[in-house]
């Protein structure tokens, strides 16, 4: 392994390898940028990707970066959105239910983001209206402008007034010429119009390659870039998303139609790992071109040192860890996004290729949970809500505790652990959580006490960083280097410390407790290879430049697992991020 353990888990300390005496210049002399990032053509193109990608470039410059998120719908945040919808919820530390690009943002950049990051048209209405409620607009007609655009652009200036940062980096959700984002771009046509050079648009489009004709058509993205021109806005940077290489000839005819001085027509090819796109984006000289447009020094390369070693033990990865993750979204890409992240960072630093399968949890059953689960090294047991696939878990979990198989449950994962054990080691055959069973004779997982008299859905979970005390020679301990950590939570059932005692009797230790309302926070089974449940969601905390050390110390035994057994290293199919 090519990293040091005390330099895993450092997420939040600045890990940028930036000059300080660069950031020191820029800080002295850089007025607040304003980087807007619009797409076009179709959906799902990796606006987050892409800003991210550029917030990278930036930072390891020496900038201050921050990227924020405007989603044109309605809901006040995700939180209340299924993950059909929406993907997965991230959780920022402040709490906040947030959009999971804004979980791309902190993996790239190491920045926490906060509730001020991620903006929906929903919270721009809710504050329009609170202000007309309060009398704030001294009886005028409050209207979609000034007044909700006028919300927008004082959203997108919040975190510039800070001071916090050179950039400000703002991400607007859905695709150009859609109804909802029409204010969104009105703010920022009169941004743009505000700010001058101090405000930049970069538009993202979509050059498909037509199979029949062979060829590549630009014609897409003139559309959009029309579109967004009569929207009032002037696209300062176009950035082409291909399958293949668009030639210089093309790029030239993008600019002309587009008018784009030609240099800022950029492209960008479809990646092996979205990791490598700050890279590539590099070699397309968005970094510079962004420099140079806003008139900012744009000579210096930036330091990327640390990154690259990420993507050479990426690349470099021979032999394989096999992972599998059992949930009830397996089928959806982006349900269980930060997990997936998480598990390719912790076997990247450990020089191995992720191969992640999903296993249904609908789908595992007594008889068929051996060969479902054959052949893998550990087994995570996913996050959720509600009774569907919950009794494949517990099925899973028995197979994975008496088969000694390293196993990690997150969450609800986690609660499922403490389950199963009570009605297979504890004898306590109807045990359950109050979430599942209301009215179970022994709810081992019980509602929160402060969740009792709450009867709203959104935003009312407990949410975002809590501490955690870990008993001093834990697993748990002995993985993060200390026994005082800080994880990201989203719950409201707990660990019921009734039964505590019996647990820790029976061989079930809870080694980590909130120090404020000793609420169970981990569990682990000491005996066994690698046996741990979080109440809280490690995968947020962890980026490609600080792996989270919980996901390190469980791909580490899963690894020491498959080695026993002799079956790592052969050669199927590998999942990349
Ligand atoms: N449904 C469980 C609870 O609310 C677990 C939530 C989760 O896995 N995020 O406590």
């Amino acid at each position: 392994m090519w990293f040091s353990a005390a330099s895993a888990g450092a997420f939040g300390r600045a890990r940028t390898a930036e000059p300080t005496d660069l950031t020191q210049l820029n800080r002295n002399t850089v007025e607040t940028k304003y980087i807007f990032v619009t797409g076009g053509v179709v959906s799902s193109l990796g606006k987050g990707i892409i800003s991210s990608s550029l917030a990278r470039l930036l930072l390891s410059r020496g900038y201050r970066v921050t990227i924020q998120k405007f989603d044109p719908y309605i809901n006040i945040d995700p939180g209340t959105l299924n993950p059909y919808e929406h993907g997965e919820c991230y959780v920022t530390v402040d709490g906040h239910e947030a959009d999971l690009d804004l979980g791309h943002y902190e993996r790239f950049t190491d920045i926490r983001t906060t509730r001020a990051n991620n903006i929906t048209t929903g919270r721009i209405y809710q504050n329009v209206i609170d202000k007309e409620r309060r009398g704030d607009y001294l009886g005028k007609t409050v209207q979609i402008i000034p007044h909700i655009t006028d919300e927008i652009k004082r959203s997108v200036k919040a975190l510039g007034k800070t001071g916090n940062y050179d950039f400000i980096i703002t991400e607007i959700g859905g695709t150009v010429g859609d109804i909802e984002s029409t204010p969104f771009l009105e703010a920022v046509r009169q941004l743009k119009w505000e700010l001058g050079r101090d405000a930049l648009c970069i538009h993202l489009t979509y050059v498909p390659y037509l199979h029949a004709a062979k060829e590549l058509k630009t014609k897409p993205t003139q559309h959009s870039v029309k579109m967004l021109q009569q929207a009032g806005i002037q696209p300062d940077v176009l950035v082409l998303r291909t399958e293949k290489e668009l030639h210089a000839g093309m790029l030239r005819k993008v600019a002309q139609f587009c008018n784009v001085t030609p240099e800022a027509v950029t492209q960008s090819l479809d990646a092996p790992t979205i990791y490598r796109v700050p890279l590539l984006m590099h070699e397309q000289r968005l970094d510079r071109i962004v420099l140079d447009k806003m008139g900012l020094p744009s000579e210096d390369e930036p330091d990327l040192t640390e990154w690259n070693r990420f993507l050479h033990h990426l690349e470099n990865a021979e032999k394989e860890v096999r992972i599998g993750l059992v949930g009830k979204y397996v089928e959806l890409q982006d349900a269980y996004k930060s997990i997936n992240e998480a598990l390719f960072q912790a076997a990247t630093y450990c020089d191995r290729k992720l191969r992640l399968e999903y296993i249904h949890s609908e789908k595992v059953t007594e008889e068929n949970v051996a060969e479902r689960l054959r052949g893998l090294d550990g087994v995570i047991i996913a996050p959720g809500f509600g009774q569907r696939g919950i009794e494949g878990k517990f099925v899973a979990l028995r197979y994975c505790r008496e088969q000694d198989i390293p196993t990690f449950g997150i969450c609800l994962g986690m609660q499922c652990m403490v389950i199963e054990f009570a009605r297979n080691v504890l004898g306590l055959t109807d045990a359950n959580s109050t979430e599942m069973d209301t009215k179970t004779p022994h709810n081992v997982i019980d509602l929160m006490e402060e969740q009792k008299s709450i009867s709203s859905m959104g935003g009312t979970m407990r949410l975002g960083a809590y501490r955690c005390s870990l008993r001093p020679g834990s697993r748990a301990a002995e993985a993060y280097g200390s026994t005082e950590i800080s994880e990201r939570h989203r719950h409201r059932f707990e660990f019921n410390n009734d039964y505590r005692e019996a647990f820790e009797k029976a061989g079930m230790q809870c080694t980590g407790t909130n120090p404020d309302a000793s609420l169970v926070e981990v569990v682990e089974i000491p005996g066994k290879r690698w046996y741990i449940g979080t109440q809280y969601h490690p995968e947020y905390q962890s980026t490609v430049l600080s792996p989270n050390p919980i996901f390190l110390s469980f791909v580490k035994a899963a690894i020491s697992y498959g080695d026993e057994r002799g079956t790592n290293g052969n050669d199927e199919t590998t999942t990349t991020a």
